[in-house]
């Protein structure tokens, strides 16, 4: 489509957690489907300036970009749903959006003018949406928070000016509402759908779809009561119907007619949708032929809101092995000496995640010594191979006080440690950092170069099949090339170094089924059609042990 861009605005009403995110995720996979190029931007209420150091239980994962960006965790579900790779311009809080402003303010940008709410920090917001625009068909913008909320007055007031700024026919509100089935009443309510709305309205927004999430399909006559409501035609009522798999999601709005509707009002002409290969996924979702079960050995085990990427590529690893993942999440400070072979009996493959902090590290470490003496296939992701390396220190290679200075700053053994100085190959600058660096800027954040070529019987070199990979940071501390020697004499195998050789990115044990950690962060970059190489490799291992102990 060449043309103007269209931009649609996603908010959402009644509560929060209805699936906004994978909402506007899925409007972007149904557009993608018809031929059309498109982006997507989370605006976030919050006055953080990123996400980088808030706590996942409070907001779940921090998801990382290409470009070393800490985001929201819905910039995930945009990545995985839709061909984009998103940056630090795909997403922006109101801490972000001030800071900008102030700074502006300070450079005297404002000399002369009372600096305000509107239009300064409108204008800013308006202009962080435009700024994406460039050679997209569509922009998806959606605003975190839910209808009534104070914080996210200043965004939505920038969207109702947005349709004056680029023009009506090029602008779409879609809001998502909550319609519940009330048990003892035996029918669905819509009246927060309609307070909702008229919460919206009462800011100037008029919503031209809305999207009803709900356990059942509304039946023409509650669409047509939501309608007259709402001020919408019946047709741009949708059910967003709770799905078993959240892939499911573009089909179910297809199947509703939402890209229709959408097309139709922002006057786009295009062919049909291509959804074979989401219902191939599906399909291959809910009927797999075999089923393993994975342990996750962390700290943030009651939510898994905290581990989003890395549950989602560890589906799409048993997508790409026909099988049925199952998850334990086992929260680590309840494991020691007596109980882990107890607890961990049943798991057909152990994985450690990232972390920070020493909270539980003794029990990661032990799950980890029984994944490598009992030959259970284990994946260490950044801090889980950071344990692995120190693991391996102590009871393969006797150093009895290896650790890290994240945990023990005055360790006699620090085998993993703030490397004071590196060469960064991204911007190609030497980097320097020490304990009195800021949390918020001394971290290695982003994508990375690796190379793998030379093991090239490794496990990695086997997932990968190729030289030279990719993969998105985030961490502070780095293996210590002092004991480089020692742990090789021992059989840790360092499988994957940086182009220059000077930062360990994989480490491996040789004799072991598959035994591998590595400094990054592999789950960002897992999508559903394409399966990432080590957690389609990690569950083929974890399936062979399974079958290897069926057949004892
Ligand atoms: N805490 C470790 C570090 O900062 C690991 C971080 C992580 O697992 N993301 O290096």
């Amino acid at each position: 489509m060449a043309g103007k861009t269209k931009f649609i605005f996603v908010t959402g009403g009644v509560l929060s957690s209805l699936g906004k995110g994978l909402a506007s995720a899925s409007i972007g996979a149904l557009m993608e489907s018809r031929g059309l190029k498109v982006s997507l931007v989370k605006l976030d209420p919050y006055i953080n300036v990123d996400p980088g150091t808030m706590n996942p239980f409070q907001h779940g994962e921090v998801y990382v970009t290409d470009d070393g960006t800490e985001t929201d965790l819905d910039l995930g579900h945009y990545e995985r749903f839709v061909d984009v790779r998103l940056t630090a311009d795909h997403n922006f809080t109101t801490g972000k959006i001030y800071h900008s402003v102030i700074s502006k303010e300070r450079q005297g940008v404002y000399l002369g003018g009372t600096v305000q709410v509107i239009p300064h920090i409108t204008d800013e917001i308006k202009s962080c949406i435009k700024m994406t625009a460039d050679g997209v068909d569509i922009v998806i913008v959606e605003i975190g928070g839910t209808i009534g909320d104070i914080e996210s007055l200043p965004f939505l007031e920038a969207i109702r000016q947005f349709r004056f700024d680029v023009g009506r026919e090029n602008v779409l509100y879609i809001h998502l509402t909550f319609v519940p089935y009330i048990v003892t009443a035996g029918e669905l309510k819509t009246k927060p759908t309609q307070h909702s709305v008229k919460e919206l309205r009462s800011i100037g927004i008029q919503p031209d779809i809305i999207l009803c999430r709900t356990d059942r399909f509304l039946s023409p006559e509650i669409k047509a009561k939501i309608a007259l409501f709402c001020n919408v035609s019946q047709d741009a009522v949708i059910t967003a119907k709770d799905v078993d798999c959240i892939y499911e999601v573009p089909l179910v709005f297809q199947q509703e007619g939402l890209d229709d509707k959408i097309l139709e009002l922002l006057n786009i002409w295009t062919g049909a949708p291509h959804l074979d290969s989401w219902a191939e996924l599906v399909a291959k979702f809910k009927n797999p032929t075999h089923s393993v079960r994975i342990a996750i050995v962390g700290k943030y085990t009651d939510l898994t809101e905290s581990y989003k990427s890395l549950n989602e590529a560890l589906h799409h690893g048993g997508v790409g092995n026909d099988a049925r993942v199952e998850l334990m999440f086992i929260d680590s400070s309840t494991l020691d000496e007596d109980n882990c072979a107890s607890i961990l009996a049943g798991a057909h493959g152990i994985l450690v995640p990232g972390g920070f902090g020493s909270r539980g590290v003794e029990g990661k470490m032990l799950a980890i010594r029984h994944a490598r003496e009992n030959k259970i296939p284990f994946f260490g992701i950044c801090l889980g191979m950071q344990l692995a390396v120190i693991e391996f220190a102590r009871n393969v290679a006797g150093i009895k006080n290896a650790n890290s200075s994240e945990f023990d700053p005055d360790t006699k053994s620090p085998l993993i440690f703030l490397m004071s100085e590196w060469f960064d190959d991204r911007t190609q600058t030497i980097q320097k950092r020490d304990c009195t660096s800021a949390k918020g800027a001394s971290m290695r954040l982003g994508a990375y170069a690796c190379r793998l070529d030379d093991c090239t019987d490794s496990y990695a070199y086997q997932a990968y099949g190729t030289d030279e990979i990719s993969e998105r940071h985030r961490h502070r501390f780095e293996f210590n090339n002092e004991y480089r020697k020692i742990l090789e004499e021992k059989g840790l195998r360092l499988t994957g170094l940086s182009p220059k050789g000077d930062l360990v990115e994989i480490v491996e044990i040789a004799d072991h089924p598959w035994f591998l950690g590595c400094q990054f962060h592999p789950e960002f970059k897992s999508r559903p059609m394409h399966p990432h190489p080590l957690f389609r490799d990690f569950i083929k291992a974890a399936l062979a042990y399974k079958n290897a102990q069926d057949n004892d």
